[in-house]
Formats: C-alpha cells, structure tokens, sequence
C-alpha cells in the first residue's frame, strides 16, 4: 500500500484526552477517532490490526470445531425477561422501545438469543454436542467508559457456545476452548496467562480469564511461584491465616483522635500498627444496609460479600447512608453499638485489643475484643488477598501482577438452559436439560492490550502477528528520479513476494518519515536515500531491536531475506509464547 492513497492521519501530539498510553498511540499513529463516549471509528490501520486478530481468532475457532454465525444485535427483552436478566443486568443494558411499544435492547452478549436459537432446534442427544461462535459488535452502556478502545460502549467481541447432553461433556467443551484460547494468544505474540475468576453478571459454576499481562491493566492477578494456582484477586480465596490465641484485653476506651482519618495516621497517633485498626465499611447489597469488618492493612471484597449474602448488586454506602446509620461523620464508623447485620473477615475471628472508630465524631475505641463488645452476625473470607498470603492450593508465596482481561470462559451449567427450558431427549428418551459454556474474546480490546503491552518511547511495537504492515520502505527523496524508481522497483518486487509493505511515497521531510515509521511500529524498515544509492545500497532497520544493517542492490534478493529472517525471530514470529 502507498502511504499517499492510504488514509493514515498521523499526530505529533498526544490528544488530551487519552490517559493510557493504547489509547495516545491508537489516535497518534491515525488507527482510530472517536465519534463520543466509547464509540471509535476504525480508520484503515487501525482496521487492519483489527482483522488481523479477529482472522487468527475465526481460524482457531474453526479448528475447534466451532460453527460460525451471526446474530442480531437488537435482541426482544422478552428473551431477557425469561431469564430475569433484564432486571437484573443493570444500566449497562441499553433497553429501548419500538414503535409498536416492545421492549428491546442492544446486544451486552447473547446467552439468551443462542439457548433461543437452540431450544428450538435441537431435539435429541444426536444433535449435540452443539458449539457455536460469532463475531460481532457489542454494546454495553459503561459507567466509565475508557482507555479508547480498551473499555469502549461499542466494541468487537467473538462470542461462543456449547450446548452438551452432560456435565463431562461440557467439560470437554470447556477444555477445548480452554487450549483453543490458549493457542490463540500465543500465536499473537502477548504474554499472558488464564486464570481463575470470578462469574459476574453472566452467571454460571466456574470460570477462566485470559490476561494480558501489563502494568496498567485494570485487574490485579495473583499466582504462586510454586504450583500452577492462579486467579483473579477477585476470586482467589484467603486461607490458613494464622491461628492467633484470643487473649483477654481491658476495657473499652473512647479516646480523641483529632484529625486522624486514615489508617495509617489512626495507628501512628494510637502508637498501633496498622493491623490492629480495624475498617468498618458499610456496603449497600442490594436493598439492605451491612457493616464489613476487616483489619486495618487488608482489602474488603465486594465480589465475595455479594456471594456470601447472594445479592446481585453491592455498592459502597454513599455518605448520606453512612451519615444516617452511623450518625457521625464518613471515616469514623465503628462495629460497637452498630445496630445492622455486622460481618467481618474470618483473620479478625480470635484477635483482640483492636481500635475501631466510634461513631462520633474525631473518636476512636480502643481495646476492642470483638467477642465481648460487638455482634457478629458470620466470620467468612471477605477480604482480597495479599502476598503475605499463601497459596490457597500448597501453601507457596503468592506473586500479584497486573493484568488486562482479553478472554473470558464460563461454564455455564443450566442458568440459562433451566431458565428457558431448553430440553433435549437423552439416550433414555427422557427429557433433559442442555449443559451450556460461554466463551468471549475481546477483540477490539486485544488490539489495545497488545499495544499496552508492546510500545517503547518511539511508539507502538505490534507483535508479528497484529502489526498491520510488516515491513515500511521509505522514500527520503521522492523529488530525486533515480531514488524514486529504486523504490518503487523494490516495492513491486516484496508485493509480489507476499510482503505486506507500506510504502512511504509521501512529498515529506526525511524527520517526518522516520518519526511516523516508528511511530506505527511495523518490524522492519527499508530506508532508500541518494546517499546510500551512490554505494549501490539501502539501510533496513529493525524497528524493535534498532539494529542497523546496509542491504546492496546488486545481491538484494539475497541480503533482504537474511535481514528478514532476522527480523521474524526477534519478532517471536507468533510461534514462540
Ligand atoms: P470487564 O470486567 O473488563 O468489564 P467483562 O467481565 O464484563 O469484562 P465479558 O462479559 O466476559 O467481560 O466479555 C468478554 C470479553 O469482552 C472480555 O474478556 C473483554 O475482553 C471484552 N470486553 C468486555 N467489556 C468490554 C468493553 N467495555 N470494551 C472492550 N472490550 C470489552
Ligand atoms: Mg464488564
């Protein structure tokens, strides 16, 4: 492709804007605009990479054995309310109204449009095992939508299905998309790792999360340098804290703790450490108010409270609400004297001597010996883990890492099959209900990660597999006849060898060329100027390693491939992980 007949419009600054460094470099290197919040069009680069992975995706997923379909997007909130999701998927769900006054929505995923599709016509065990995918663009009304193409409102998924007579059935089914997705990420270039996660609002027994692995992902990923455990710190659960003998402590103290908010300062001025402070926090699950107890250093999570007390939405109590129930200011609740169902994380169940907050204001309590003074109404794991942890599985050191989440499979079971009475005649001849999986893959949001993960100062780094071109061949005098007709001889000859190249023909200065090249990030760069052409020479640079070599005209053929090679393999060339 010529630079000039392409449609590449590149920035020298970085649009205000853009926070993540996918995002600055998306709209720099002119791949994406965006139309508003969270809608992007993709300019011809920017699709490129796009089809780029979503064509290794489709191949993989045909060599799974998934069928490939298409639904519609617009999908009847009638199908939505069979399941209960349309109450319960909340805001992200855009519902809207026809003419002829039917609720409808914009498709967020489409678990109730294919058990749809297969009730009707699947009928015996013989038609199964059923697995379909497509590729398609979703829309979720994001809170926050951000980080461009990393958390849009409209984004490109690949989204598939299995339908399985049994529970061992689908789980091969699982497995088959847990190797599929795992050969789809190594064959584009990303370093990443699946772990185990959390169910969110699509539902379902058990679930994987590919990761991108990058330090400005979103998600927190744990894993043990001993065994192969690793999981969402959403999901990953607390165990063997430390038996601590419950030791009799004396009496409740009010004390004044002027201006002391935070932990860390409530400790200093208390001459504590921090772990002896405990945080009351009070969280909204669904419609009841809770208090959550946990030491001052740890985490409360909200994922696991919501599954200890089966509510579908968790939120932190606004100030307002805390205000009220506590009747003192935000920062300075406390358990004793707190008339609401009171948990706390199971590492609080024997300690003692704590300091909590009063519920008055610039007032802490002290020696608090949670079995004499307060009420609990459970101990459970409601806290995220750290890498003072051990490994839930055998007990090694806990390592977290940040990560962006690009792949998600679920085993369903029958949430949704169960809900809409999706049956089929078993070997028996009696009536049962398909077992179901779900497998998403962002793809848009693939393209970002790739980005986050693979950039230097200069710009983008695409793997070999994602890079829209591979190799860009610059003309630094396109003013000059015999410059001119040196690259464009070169340029017929790598088309014609299957080389996909971009070829900067552009009326621009040299400065300009060089800087768009490394900003667009393709691997190799062929540089052709008067000076080198008067020793019968071009230079070819590798973009990633910056190493320098001269090609000769006259053995062209032959030194262009020794430099190609080389560039492949400090590529990864997508056959390494
Ligand atoms: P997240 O926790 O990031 O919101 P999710 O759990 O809601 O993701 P899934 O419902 O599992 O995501 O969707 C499948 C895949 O679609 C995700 O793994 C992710 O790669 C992609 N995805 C989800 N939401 C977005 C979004 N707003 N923008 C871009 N890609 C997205
Ligand atoms: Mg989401």
């Amino acid at each position: 492709m010529r630079f000039s007949h392409t449609f590449i419009p590149t920035l020298k600054e970085s649009p205000a804007e853009a926070e993540v460094i996918s995002h600055k470099l998306l709209l720099r290197a002119g791949m994406i605009r965006k139309l508003t919040s969270g809608l992007y069009t993709y300019l011809p680069l920017g699709l490129k990479a796009l089809n780029k992975v979503a064509t290794i995706v489709r191949e993989e997923m045909d060599r799974a054995g998934f069928l490939e379909v298409l639904f519609p997007m617009v999908q009847p909130g009638d199908l939505w309310k069979e399941t209960g999701r349309w109450e319960h998927y909340g805001k992200e769900l855009l519902r809207f109204v026809d003419r002829n006054g039917r609720d409808y929505c914009l498709g967020p995923t489409h678990e109730e449009v294919v058990t749809d599709l297969v009730r009707g016509e699947a009928r015996s065990y013989r038609d199964l095992p059923l697995r379909l995918y497509q590729m398609q663009t979703k829309f979720r009304d994001e809170i926050r939508p951000r980080f461009g193409l990393m958390r849009g409102r409209e984004f490109l998924m690949k989204d598939g299905y299995s339908f399985d007579i049994d529970v061992d059935a689908a789980k091969q089914s699982y497995q088959t998309m847990y190797d599929c997705y795992t050969r789809i990420f190594t064959r584009l270039g990303l370093r990443f790792r699946a772990v185990e996660a959390d169910t969110g609002s699509i539902g379902g027994n058990f679930s994987h999360e590919f990761m991108v692995l990058a330090d400005s992902g979103e998600d927190t990923i744990c894993y043990c340098d001993k065994c192969s455990y690793a999981a969402n710190v959403e999901r990953a659960q607390v165990v063997g804290c430390q038996e601590i003998a419950h030791t009799p402590c004396p009496p409740l103290e009010c004390v004044d703790t002027p201006k002391q908010h935070t932990v860390a300062e409530v400790a200093a001025f208390l001459h504590a450490k921090p772990s002896q402070v405990i945080k009351t926090m009070l969280f909204r699950c669904d419609t009841e108010v809770v208090a959550v107890l946990v030491r001052g250093d740890h985490a409360v999570n909200p994922i696991k409270l919501g599954h200890l007390l089966h509510a579908t939405s968790v939120e932190l109590a606004d100030q307002a609400c805390v205000e009220s129930v506590t009747h003192a200011p935000l920062g300075f609740a406390g358990p004793v004297g707190l008339s609401l169902p009171i948990y706390a994380d199971q590492s609080l169940a024997n300690g003692s001597d704590y300091i909590v907050g009063a519920n008055a204001q610039d007032r802490h309590m002290m020696h608090v010996d949670l079995a004499r003074d307060v009420t609990i109404t459970a101990f459970a794991d409601l806290r995220t883990i750290t890498e003072d942890d051990p490994c839930p599985l055998c007990g090694g050191c806990i390592h977290l890492t940040r990560g962006i989440e690009v792949g998600h499979i679920f085993m369903l079971g029958t949430k949704y099959s169960d809900a809409m009475h999706a049956d089929v005649l078993n070997e028996e001849g009696k009536e049962t209900t398909m077992i179901m999986g779900c497998y998403g893959i962002g793809i848009s949001r693939t393209v970002a990660a790739a980005i986050e993960q693979n950039h230097d100062d200069k710009g983008m780094l695409f793997p070999w597999a994602i890079a829209p071109y591979r190799c860009i061949l610059l003309n630094l005098d396109v003013r000059k006849q015999d410059v001119t007709s040196v690259c464009e001889d070169l340029y017929q000859r790598l088309c014609d060898q299957g080389i996909d190249i971009l070829y900067d023909d552009r009326d621009e200065r040299a400065g300009v060329k060089f800087k768009d090249a490394d900003l667009l990030g393709i691997p190799a760069q062929l540089i052709v100027g008067a000076k080198g052409l008067k020793n019968g020479t071009i230079e070819a640079v590798n973009r990633k390693t910056g190493e320098k070599t001269s090609l000769a005209l006259a053995s062209f053929d032959q030194d262009f491939a020794a430099f190609w090679q080389s560039v492949a393999r400090s590529w990864g060339d997508g056959r390494e992980s």
